[in-house]
């Protein structure tokens, strides 16, 4: 058994560790300063991966080394701070700790057998969550991959409740011959719903498509008569205008008639969490479930979204394809809130983020995302940017005269290495998107980055005027 040993002697010797260790700091130390999306060298340089696997086990310090090379100048800087793509976010330092602590432990989140550290971190993350958002008590949350699981498990649970009220079990009889549900979405939905709902059975043409303002908010006045066969799809946070749904009239009406409500939050439910802020979510603790990231606006490493769910039976029966409360074990277990069986410990992380920063720690770096958007908006507007949105949050729309010239803008932007930035059609025009959202960006970043906007334009119009395309 000479790999066997190999594989023992790694453990008692740790070279391998302190070698991965040693990559992680240089990378740590280089990320404020390196380009932010890697430049064309570092991208074609990653061929070296593209070759057969080995058929004889390679030394361990090699496999390290090819990554840091080769692998590392491949990332996009997402811990530091000029990442303003999609809505990812940065990493707290502690949660990387815990995350690589954890990775050590290498735990099976599924069942509190399987991991009792993670079963119990679940607990408290559970009951902090439901404090931070104040939602109802007897709420409880599920612990997956992304707001996108957490959008499945929760119109999951909302399908087998509402279709249950209707005297309906669809774990016996699935969707066959059931009772129509009215699922009320805006056009503004995110396309992980969507998804969803096909994946549960519901096809675009089973959706009342309802019209949505300028902002990506639901028209209020648009609403029709609620009764309790109706799933209603809202979102706080839009992916594009960082805009909040009016949850409050809304939720209040779904309870009345006993319709479900939704709320995606991926990253917008934080808001919540900023006493500053919090105006945008209310109401919202009167919805039946709510999707949300760790991995957005909290800061904690990939992956971690949560389901929290008002219905635990609903959520449970959804997602475990039986009616019966079943139990593995007398503590609690991870899986009955989930989809999977074997899972990332992911409350670990989630946990060590939240313990760390405390709730004045969330609310400080919550409404700095806002103030830092606040800066970026001003700072371009002052050079000729247009703003496109209500700067309400986290993100930014600028646009520019033309289509033309944002796409030009978004290219250079981007091959500057300096920030990135990506692109989106808001309403018929091309715009920069931006995604304030990491708790490394600083007064500085925001400067540095108005400053590559100001180039990018300048480039692009003089390259216009000499009658060139970029
Ligand atoms: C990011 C996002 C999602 C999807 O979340 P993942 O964590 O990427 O799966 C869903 N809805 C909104 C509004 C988002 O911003």
């Amino acid at each position: 058994m000479e790999l066997q040993e190999r594989m023992f002697g790694e453990l008692t010797d740790k070279t391998l560790f302190e070698q991965a260790k040693a990559y992680a700091f240089a990378y740590m130390d280089q990320v404020p300063e390196m380009r932010v999306f890697p430049s064309k060298t570092s991208l074609e340089a990653m061929n070296i991966f593209d070759e057969a696997l080995p058929v004889e086990p390679v030394a361990a310090k090699t496999v390290l080394q090819q990554l840091h090379e080769y692998g590392g100048p491949g990332t996009i800087a997402q811990t530091a701070g000029r990442y303003f793509g999609f809505v990812n976010g940065g990493a707290v330092p502690v949660s990387l700790g815990a995350k690589w602590l954890a990775d050590v432990w290498d735990q099976c989140g599924g069942l509190y057998l399987t991991s009792p550290v993670n079963a119990k971190l679940e607990s408290v993350c559970e009951r902090w969550l439901k404090d931070i958002f104040d939602l109802p008590k007897q709420t409880v949350a599920g612990f997956v991959s992304g707001t996108s699981m957490a959008n499945l498990c929760g119109i999951a649970a909302a399908r087998f409740h509402l279709l249950q009220n209707l005297g309906w079990d669809v774990n016996e009889m699935g969707l066959n011959g059931a009772p129509p549900l009215r699922i009320l979405a805006h056009d503004q939905v995110h396309a992980s719903v969507k998804k969803t709902l096909t994946m549960l059975g519901y096809g675009n043409k089973n959706i009342e498509w309802l019209p949505s303002d300028a902002e990506g908010r639901l028209v209020l006045e648009k609403m029709p008569p609620l009764d309790s066969s109706c799933l209603v799809l809202l979102q706080a946070g839009n992916a594009n205008t960082g805009s909040f749904d009016h949850f409050d009239a809304i939720c209040q009406k779904a309870e009345e008639v006993g319709a479900w409500v939704h709320i995606d939050g991926a990253f917008g439910l934080w808001a919540a969490a900023s006493k500053s802020l919090s105006y945008l979510t209310k109401g919202m603790q009167k919805a039946s479930s709510w999707a949300v990231d760790g991995h957005k606006t909290l800061n904690t490493p990939y992956d971690s979204g949560i389901i929290l769910c008002r219905y635990p039976d609903a959520l449970i029966s959804a997602l475990q394809a039986t009616g019966e409360y079943i139990l593995y074990s007398n503590q609690r277990d991870p899986l009955l809130y989930t989809t999977e069986l074997s899972k990332r410990s992911r409350a670990i992380e989630l946990w060590a983020t939240m313990k760390y920063l405390g709730t004045s720690g969330i609310d400080t770096m919550v409404t700095n995302f806002h103030h830092r958007a606040l800066q970026l908006a001003e700072g371009l507007a002052e050079n000729g940017f247009k703003i496109i949105n209500e700067v309400v949050f986290n993100q930014v729309l600028v646009g520019t005269e033309s289509d033309d010239t944002t796409k030009s803008i978004i290219g250079r932007i981007q091959e500057s290495g300096e920030c990135w930035v990506g692109g989106s059609v808001w309403q018929q025009k091309t715009v920069i998107r931006v995604s304030v959202c990491s708790w490394a960006t600083t007064e500085k970043d925001i400067e540095r980055t108005i400053a590559a906007f100001v180039k990018a334009k300048k480039e692009v119009a003089l390259e216009t005027k000499n009658g060139k395309t970029f």
